[in-house]
């Protein structure tokens, strides 16, 4: 069982790579981001706390998403993690180790994905998801193959993110490069890192990942 970190600015591929991973491995995605909306959607206490970070594109605190995070590996047998969009801190990524430790775990990669930033504002200002199965599309990039039908499961329901926006890009991006982006140095120099172009068609992406989780470190 591997267990996988997807590092990379918000729209680098990092969902969309790891629910391929899920169909074709069958490893478990861990998206922070997702955990985030599934609590402001279900309005627990805790989901009405984040809403308004996560709507100016701040983080939220290491506090909440390690909780999240530990509950998961807990809580689930087995492993092969692909965790997507956490770490996003040292701290973070210091308290992973630990989880991992304790469930007797370790991390195999860290793959960082690398996309600049005029694309990024592109793929995030037109995307939008499946709202039954979660399959990612875009407007001009990547629609469905018929209009307002997904590919994946034939749902009509489409939604899209409160904070893909282009206010709110540019304060992910300040804070990626600002708190996440230290986490390439922290994962080079425990000689985990493996560095991908998130430019590359969809498919070529895969093709890398996969390559790179054949002959982990
Ligand atoms: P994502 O879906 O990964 O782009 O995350 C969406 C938003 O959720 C981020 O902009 C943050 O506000 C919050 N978030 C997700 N994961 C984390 C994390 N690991 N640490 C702090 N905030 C997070």
């Amino acid at each position: 069982m591997i267990n996988l970190i997807l590092l990379g600015p918000p729209g680098a591929g990092k969902g969309t790579q790891a629910k391929h991973l899920v169909e074709t491995r069958g490893m478990v995605q861990l998206s922070t981001g997702d955990m985030l909306r599934e609590a402001k959607t279900s309005g627990s206490a805790m989901g009405r706390r984040v809403a308004e970070v996560m709507a100016r594109g701040d983080l939220v605190t290491d506090e909440i998403v390690i909780g999240l995070i530990e509950e998961k590996i807990t809580g689930t047998a087995g492993g092969g993690f692909i965790f997507d969009g956490f770490p996003r801190t040292l701290a973070q990524a210091d308290a992973l180790g630990q989880l991992l430790d304790k469930a007797g775990q370790r991390l195999d990669a860290v793959i960082a994905m690398q996309v600049d930033d005029a694309a990024l504002v592109a793929r995030v200002t037109g995307r939008f998801t499946c709202a039954a199965c979660g399959a990612v599309y875009h407007d001009t990039l990547h629609p469905p193959r018929v209009a307002g039908v997904c590919d994946a499961c034939g749902s009509t329901r489409f939604s899209r993110r409160a904070d893909d926006t282009e206010a709110a890009l540019k304060q992910r991006l300040m804070e990626y490069y600002k708190k996440t982006s230290p986490l390439i140095g922290y994962y080079y120099a425990k000689g985990k890192l493996a560095v991908v172009d998130g430019l590359a068609e969809m498919d070529a992406v895969s093709a890398m990942i996969e390559k790179v989780l054949d002959s982990p470190n």
